[in-house]
């Protein structure tokens, strides 16, 4: 079996034609190799994951049949693992051992899922290229010289580049949907409140959410499946039933009302990634769907009431790292509490985090306040409501995922704007608190993939499975395996 899908490892477990072992093991071999070329992860877990899947296979031959039985994943370094380093990214953490599991953690447990490693990411998942992780950026397995997107960077490299099936990330504007675009995944940002938040390193709590990237829809409905539903140890997430994400994908997407924004497909957007887009609209039209023109007039001003909201929060969740409770200190002889806040905070934080709690602290304080969080929040309700009013008409929107394919490293590092506007068909759907999805739709001519953005309504992650497992069935973009990744996991 070459490149075998979270689905095929565990069907392969569970009828004792392969072992958890074996999977592992030649998972960790192919991490090993390409490890120093792309940089994917942060954290190796070779010993636990090897014994972890040894107790797999022992459950496997007592007949336990579980939905990612002895499927290895890869969680990126924002999702907090009991004694497995967990770092965000950034140097304030970077001897923490956090002493529980998130919850998605132990449902992947439960699922019979074994973690290989935490995955690298832009510091506290701020960013869009993995350029601001305290660690080096991680590579895009289709041209090693340009980014793989970000934050969830190391995520979507770890799955393009056939080290790992699947892999968990967080989407707080972005991080899951553009990286995989970028590196020719599935990635999902849920609705919001659809997959517990406790054990996530916070960055933005009213925006954040954590989302499988996998290689196929089937996959990224399946991992969704095991990480989704209500949490008592987190307020925020919902008390509702969990369908089978994977009994949506019926390929029948007849009658389905696709909402387009033509201005979205001709100002901003490079050519070709507006001619992949098309494209796909032509294949989802061709199984039955019906294209509706849409409006969303406050779109515009989705990335300035992102970047308001984002930081905000960001200030107030950062607050905690001050060098006391856990965490960097700097080493202060001698000195004052104060400074040894101040010295912890200037050396454990880079650049970007430094921003943003700037920012964040700004939009916050008197005499400010209402002029940018309180119109942010506003605008924000806007654009919830233009969403609204398109569903009416519509059952999901069609967008690229990014402007343009994956950029160079270091193109943007200097220039936060234009690094902030790699975003900008993101931000709104977390804004909205929607689910959205993004799944391959085609290559440059210079070979990068180029992601295909749906959004749904609230709470309707099953249209996007559907639509998206049914547009995956007539095309093969999926299938293409970058340079980087010479031959699949082999097993
Ligand atoms: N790129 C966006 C930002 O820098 C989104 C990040 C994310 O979704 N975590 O804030």
């Amino acid at each position: 079996m070459s490149d075998p899908t979270a689905r095929d490892i565990r069907d392969a477990v569970a009828a004792g034609s392969l072992s958890a072992v074996d999977v592992c093991r030649t998972c960790l071999e192919r991490i090993a190799r390409d490890e120093p070329q792309l940089h994917a992860f942060l954290t190796i877990a070779s010993e636990p994951a090897m014994a972890r899947a040894a107790t797999i296979d022992a459950r496997a031959r007592a007949s336990e049949r579980l939905p990612l039985l002895g499927v290895p994943i890869a969680v990126k370094d924002n999702i907090s693992t009991r004694g497995l380093r967990t770092t965000a990214g950034s140097r304030m953490l970077d001897a923490f051992d956090p002493p529980y599991d998130a919850t998605v953690v132990g449902r992947l447990e439960a699922a019979g899922a074994v973690i290989v490693g935490k995955t690298n990411c832009d510091e506290f998942a701020m960013g869009s290229s993995t350029e601001n992780s305290a660690y080096g950026a991680s590579r895009n397995p289709w041209a090693t010289d340009r980014t793989p997107g970000g934050s969830s960077g190391g995520s979507a490299v770890a799955v393009a580049s056939r080290m790992v099936p699947i892999a968990l990330g967080s989407d707080t504007g972005g991080s899951v949907r553009q990286p995989a675009a970028l590196c020719g995944v599935v990635g999902m940002k849920p609705s919001y409140g659809r997959v517990s938040r406790y054990g996530l390193i916070a960055f933005a709590s009213s925006l954040d959410q954590i989302g499988p990237f996998s290689r196929t829809v089937f996959d990224a409905a399946l991992l969704l499946g095991v990480i989704a539903g209500h949490d008592p140890a987190d307020s925020t997430a919902a008390r509702r039933p969990v369908p089978d994400f994977t009994a949506a994908l019926t390929g029948d997407i007849r009658g389905l009302r696709v909402g387009v924004v033509r201005s979205m497909l001709e100002e901003g957007v490079d050519a070709e990634v507006a001619g992949s887009v098309r494209d796909a609209l032509g294949v989802l039209q061709s199984r039955g769907a019906t294209l509706v023109d849409i409006d969303l007039p406050h779109a515009r001003f989705a990335i300035p009431a992102y970047y308001l909201v984002a930081t905000a929060e960001a200030s107030s969740n950062l607050a905690r790292y001050d060098g006391v409770r856990y965490g960097f200190r700097a080493s202060t002889t001698d000195a004052d509490l104060r400074t040894m806040y101040e010295q912890t905070r200037a050396q454990g934080f880079g650049a970007e985090v430094k921003r943003r709690i700037i920012l964040g602290t700004y939009v916050l304080s008197t005499g400010y306040y209402e002029a940018y969080y309180l119109k942010a929040q506003q605008v924000r309700t806007l654009i919830r409501q233009d969403y609204e009013a398109a569903f009416a008409r519509t059952d999901l929107i069609v967008t690229p995922t990014s402007p343009t394919a994956a950029f160079r490293l270091g193109e943007r590092i200097d220039d936060p704007l234009q690094m902030y506007l790699a975003d900008v068909f993101t931000v709104s759907a977390p804004l909205a608190g929607l689910p959205a999805v993004s799944i391959p739709c085609g290559f440059t001519r210079d070979g990068l993939p180029v992601g295909l953005q749906m959004v749904g309504r609230m709470w309707d992650e099953e249209t996007l499975f559907r639509a998206g497992d049914a547009y995956e069935r007539d095309t093969a973009w999926w299938k293409a395996r970058p340079p980087e990744a010479r031959e699949g996991i082999g097993l």
